[in-house]
């Protein structure tokens, strides 16, 4: 069976079995920003069950742009008001410059690699801080998940003081 058809088969069982969520607003007003790591099953990891949580996937876990256009959305229009931003080790953005990435990819970006995993997130999270069309989060968590243990730490937090 092809990589699709696989896919494809795997969904009759699923839709068969699937709680539906009527709600599109996440039941516990809650996004998480996380690497697209495959050994990462977030739903998993942090106890979420379907329809709780937005979760906003890309390399590193970074917060792009495109991160904060989704986050305008989870909070202006989905009642979002938790940001959880959750990097891992033995990231394949950490330890590596971001002139290795555009020579072994070919592609200009900017991959936004990671040095240091607390110094990183301080740096994300301020932005989504300062970020004005966030001003509705009250919450922002910054963690690391062990791939290889499955634990959390806990590194960073900011609430807003009002
Ligand atoms: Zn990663």
């Amino acid at each position: 069976m092809t990589q699709i058809a696989r896919l494809l088969a795997a969904n009759d069982g699923y839709a068969a079995a699937r709680a539906n969520v009527t709600s599109s607003r996440p039941g516990r007003q809650l996004a998480i920003v996380t690497c697209m790591d495959a050994r990462i099953d977030v739903f998993a990891a942090l106890g979420l069950h379907l329809g709780e949580a937005h979760v906003i996937r890309n390399a590193g876990g970074r917060v792009t742009e495109d991160v904060l256009r989704s986050l305008a959305v989870s909070s202006h229009v989905f009642g979002v008001d938790t940001v959880v931003v959750m990097q891992h080790t033995k990231c394949g953005l950490a330890g590596v410059t971001d002139a290795e990435l555009q020579r072994i990819t070919g592609a200009d970006l900017g991959f936004l690699p990671i040095d240091d995993h607390s110094a990183a997130l301080r740096e994300d999270i301020a932005v989504l801080r300062t970020t004005p069309f966030l001003d509705r989060l009250r919450v922002i968590a910054g963690f690391v998940f062990d791939v290889e243990i499955g634990r959390i730490d806990d590194v960073v937090r900011w609430e807003d003081p009002d």
